[in-house]
C-alpha cells in the first residue's frame, strides 16, 4: 500500500524527498510497449504467475469498490487496476490480498488487529462469491492445485506489524484466518520493529528481543517474512534470526532510484543468501527518479497554493475544489514511466541478487502512478516480453514470474 490520498503518506513523501541523491545508471527511456508473441504467451501460460502484493482489499473498504465488475483502468474510486474479470482474463496463477492497516490505527488499542480483520473478511467474502474461478490458498500446493484447475489463488498478506497489537496470540490469530505473510511494518514503525521512513516520529531502529520472538515464531507457524517498508536495520536483524527465507513482497532497487522503500545492492545479496525473494515495486514513484522529481514539484506547488489560498479571503470549500482540481491536472500532464523503467529493477535484481531472487510485487490498487503499457493485472504477460527480449531463457522468466516465490513458499508454508 502506497496510498498518496491521506496525510500519513504526505509526510511518509516528504520524507522520501529528503533522502540523499545519487545517479542512477541510464534508465530505459524508450516509451515502446512490448508486444507479446505467440512465444511470450505460451512462457506466460506455461508459468506459475505470482503477484506478492494487490491492495485492492482496501479499495473495497475506502472507496466502496465492487471487486466483483469490470471497471476501467486508473486511480480514482470508481477505477482500478484488478478486479474479478481482469483477473481471471489476466491468467495470472496467484495474487497475495493485502490487509493493509493505516498508521492511525496503532493509535487505539484493538483497533489495528479488527483492522485487519476487516480486510481478511473482505478477502474472504471475495473468493467465497466465486468459487468456479477463485480458490482460497494458504500452501504451494494450492497454488499448484489452482493452476490445474485453472483458477486464480487468492492468499492474504498483513501489510504492518502494528496489527498484532504487540501479541504473539495475535500473531497465531491472523495465521489462523489464513495470512500468509506478515509485513513487520508500514511506514510506521511499531513497538519492535522500524520502519523505512519512521513515519509520524515513529522508530526506524532494528528489531527488539520481542521482534525477534515475532520473526521465530511466523518461522514455526510456516508464515512468510516479509520486510518490505522496514528500516535497513530491521531488514538485517530480521535475516539473521529466521530460519527460513524471507521476502520482501513489494520493494524495488534503490541502486536505481533511491527512495528508502527500495532496497540496497547489499540488501540484495543478503536476501539472495537466506534463499529468499525480491519482488518488485511497480509504483512510478519508486521506481522511476524522473518521474518523482516531477511529482514532488508538483506537491510542493500544491503546498504554496494552499497556503496563497490560506492567506486569501477565498472561500476555503472552493479554494481547496479549485487547487484538487489543478494538482489533478499538473500530476496528470507528467510523462509516464516508460514499461523499460520496471524491467530495469527486475534485471537489475537478477544481476545483483540472482535470477532465483527476483519476483512480482506489483502493489496493484495502492499506489497512484504505473508504468505506460503496465495499467492493470491484464498487462502482466508483457513482462514475459520484455524479459524474454533482454535475453533471459524461457526457464528464468518463469522463476521471476513465479517460480521463485513458489520455491519459497513450498519451503515456509507448510502443508
Ligand atoms: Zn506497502
Amino acid at each position: 500500500m502506497t496510498r498518496t490520498a491521506t496525510l500519513v503518506v504526505a509526510v511518509a513523501m516528504a520524507a522520501c524527498a529528503r533522502a540523499p541523491r545519487v545517479t542512477p545508471p541510464a534508465p530505459s527511456r524508450s516509451m515502446s510497449i512490448p508486444e507479446v508473441s505467440a512465444r511470450a504467451l505460451r512462457v506466460y501460460r506455461e508459468a506459475i504467475v505470482i503477484d506478492t502484493h494487490n491492495d485492492m482489499p482496501s479499495k473495497i473498504l475506502e472507496d466502496g469498490y465492487d471487486p466483483d465488475v469490470r471497471h476501467p483502468p486508473g486511480f480514482k474510486a470508481t477505477e482500478g487496476n484488478t478486479d474479478f474479470p481482469r483477473l481471471v482474463e489476466s491468467g495470472m496463477t496467484a495474487v497475495f490480498m493485502s490487509a493493509w492497516v493505516d498508521a492511525p490505527y496503532a493509535d487505539s488499542a484493538g483497533a489495528s488487529f479488527a483492522r485487519a480483520s476487516r480486510h481478511i473478511d473482505a478477502i474472504h467474502a471475495f473468493v467465497d462469491r466465486h468459487p468456479d474461478r477463485l480458490l482460497f490458498a494458504t500452501t504451494a500446493a494450492d497454488v499448484r492445485r489452482a493452476k490445474q484447475e485453472g483458477k486464480v489463488a487468492i492468499l492474504i498478506g498483513v501489510e504492518g506489524g502494528h496489527a498484532i497489537e504487540g501479541s504473539l496470540d495475535r500473531l497465531r490469530d491472523l495465521h489462523a484466518r489464513g495470512a500468509r505473510y506478515l509485513t513487520l511494518t508500514w511506514n510506521n514503525g511499531n513497538a519492535w520493529a522500524g520502519s523505512s521512513i519512521g513515519v509520524g516520529k515513529t522508530r526506524t531502529g532494528g528489531l527488539t528481543p520481542f521482534g525477534r520472538d515475532v520473526v521465530r515464531e511466523m518461522n514455526r507457524l510456516g508464515m512468510l517474512v516479509d520486510l518490505s517498508h522496514v528500516s535497513d536495520s530491521t531488514y538485517f536483524d530480521a535475516i539473521a534470526v529466521s530460519t527460513m527465507p524471507v521476502i520482501a513482497s513489494h520493494s524495488s532497487a534503490r541502486a536505481i532510484s533511491d527512495v528508502p522503500r527500495n532496497l540496497t545492492d547489499d540488501q540484495l545479496r543478503a536476501i539472495a543468501r537466506n534463499g529468499g525473494v525480491v519482488n518488485v515495486n511497480f509504483y512510478s514513484r519508486f521506481i522511476d527518479t524522473r518521474y518523482r522529481d516531477a511529482i514532488e514539484r508538483v506537491e510542493e506547488t500544491v503546498r504554496q497554493a494552499r497556503a496563497a489560498a490560506r492567506a486569501s479571503a477565498e472561500d476555503s470549500a472552493r479554494a481547496a475544489a479549485r487547487i484538487a482540481a489543478m494538482s489533478d491536472s499538473l500530476a496528470a500532464a507528467i510523462p509516464p514511466t516508460p514499461f523499460g523503467v520496471l524491467i530495469d529493477h527486475i534485471a537489475h535484481i537478477a544481476t545483483v541478487a540472482g535470477v532465483e531472487h527476483v519476483g512480482l510485487g506489483s502493489d496493484f490498487d495502492g499506489v497512484s502512478a504505473l508504468p505506460l503499457g503496465m495499467e492493470d493485472v491484464t498487462r502482466l504477460p508483457r513482462i514475459a516480453q520484455a524479459l524474454l527480449d533482454r535475453g533471459y531463457s524461457e526457464d528464468d522468466v518463469k522463476k521471476m514470474l513465479g517460480g521463485n516465490m513458489l520455491r519459497v513458499m513450498e519451503r515456509v508454508l507448510g502443508r
